[in-house]
């Protein structure tokens, strides 16, 4: 036998947006513990916004376990919120939508690393030189020295776990970075993604730093953070065709708003038209275009509007798992063409 540290992740009930709680539990292994072998477990919802009523234990239930880099024999264990009754918590977002396989995500998380209130490399008073060269760019004049070394280290720790990062990029702001994350299935990109965010505020712990997810943080002419949304279906994928992803596109342009409400707070602050957006209450698309709602990449029409498709609509802040489940529902209201 030998003890393992479990650290049970779970999202508290804060809204719009859910924040990252965790705690740990020692327990006894013959062998390293696959998700079957994990318990149940619970916590104080009163302290939470989870609390029910007069009763607040609420019920922790593994549904993904990560090798923990950061910590010696230890696992990272995403777990969601039940009721004692078994059903899930109103906050358990990811119970809300089915494992779809044929659904697949491709998360672009920007984010910004503050200290003391500004993004690194900021100034305490005024601002560094203008956008530009920061996009992935090098050089200590335009990168510094710390934010790398958190971005790599993050970037190992979520290798190590496991988490499907796809890659790494500085980004347009100062002291801004981007990873991406891919899954396939309507739940494992999003369950990465949460790690991943929950690994990085860990990591900045000791290097004072936080991270920041709000999608404009500094006003003025500087980039917000996003978190474009790739998706494919599998009708995308092997069939396409021009009339398919017309119904689809009429479908999201009919959902403008219920889309929006899940794609963010404070979006209206980033989605202004400007600065490689659209705005809020516009939908299109189109080939390569950056300025669209959402973005075909270049080969999408050529190859018989087959592939996936970016909706650059999210910000940064997002919950994955709302964002998931909205065009899970969208892509559902479009059924199967006939002809397929
Ligand atoms: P850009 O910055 O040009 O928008 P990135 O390389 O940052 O491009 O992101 C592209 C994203 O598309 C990645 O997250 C990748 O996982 C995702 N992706 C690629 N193929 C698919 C697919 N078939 N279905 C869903 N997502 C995909
Ligand atoms: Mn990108
Ligand atoms: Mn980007
Ligand atoms: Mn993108």
């Amino acid at each position: 036998m030998a003890k393992y540290k479990l650290e049970y992740v779970w999202l508290d009930g804060k809204k719009p947006i859910p924040e990252l709680r965790g705690k740990t539990t020692i327990k006894d292994f013959e062998k390293p513990p696959a998700l079957a072998d994990l318990p149940l477990w619970g916590f104080d919802g009163s302290s939470t916004m989870q609390a029910e009523g007069r009763s607040s234990d609420c019920i922790l239930k593994p549904v993904a376990i990560y090798p923990d880099g950061a910590r010696k024999s230890a696992y990272i264990v995403l777990s969601e919120v039940m009721l004692p009754d078994g059903t899930p918590h109103p906050s358990n977002m990811r119970a809300a939508t089915p494992d779809d396989p044929d659904l697949w995500f491709g998360f672009e998380q920007e984010y910004f690393l503050y200290k003391d209130g500004r993004p690194l490399g900021f100034p305490e008073e005024g601002y560094p030189a203008p956008q530009g060269p920061y996009y992935c760019g090098v050089g200590y004049k335009y990168m510094g020295s710390l934010a790398r070394q958190i971005v790599e280290e993050h970037l190992d720790l979520c290798l190590h776990a496991g988490i499907n990062h796809e890659g790494i990029n500085a980004e347009v702001a100062k002291g801004q970075w981007e990873f991406q994350i891919f899954g396939k299935g309507s739940h494992k990109a999003a369950d990465d993604l949460w790690v991943a965010r929950y690994l990085m505020a860990r990591l900045c712990e000791k290097y004072e730093v936080d991270l920041q997810l709000h999608c404009k943080p500094i006003r003025g002419d500087w980039n917000g953070s996003g978190m474009h949304t790739n998706f494919s279906t599998r009708l995308l994928r092997e069939v396409g065709g021009k009339e398919y992803f017309e119904a689809l596109m009429a479908a999201f342009e009919n959902n403008i708003g219920a889309h929006i409400e899940v794609y963010g707070p404070d979006n209206h602050l980033r989605l202004t038209g400007h600065h490689e957006t659209q705005s809020i209450d516009k939908f299109n698309y189109g080939l390569s275009d950056r300025g669209a709602s959402i973005r075909l990449p270049v080969n999408f029409i050529r190859n018989g509007y087959r592939g996936y498709l970016e909706d650059r609509r999210p910000n940064s802040e997002a919950d994955p798992y709302q964002i998931v489940a909205r065009i899970w529902k969208t892509v559902e209201s479009v059924g199967e063409p006939a002809l397929v």
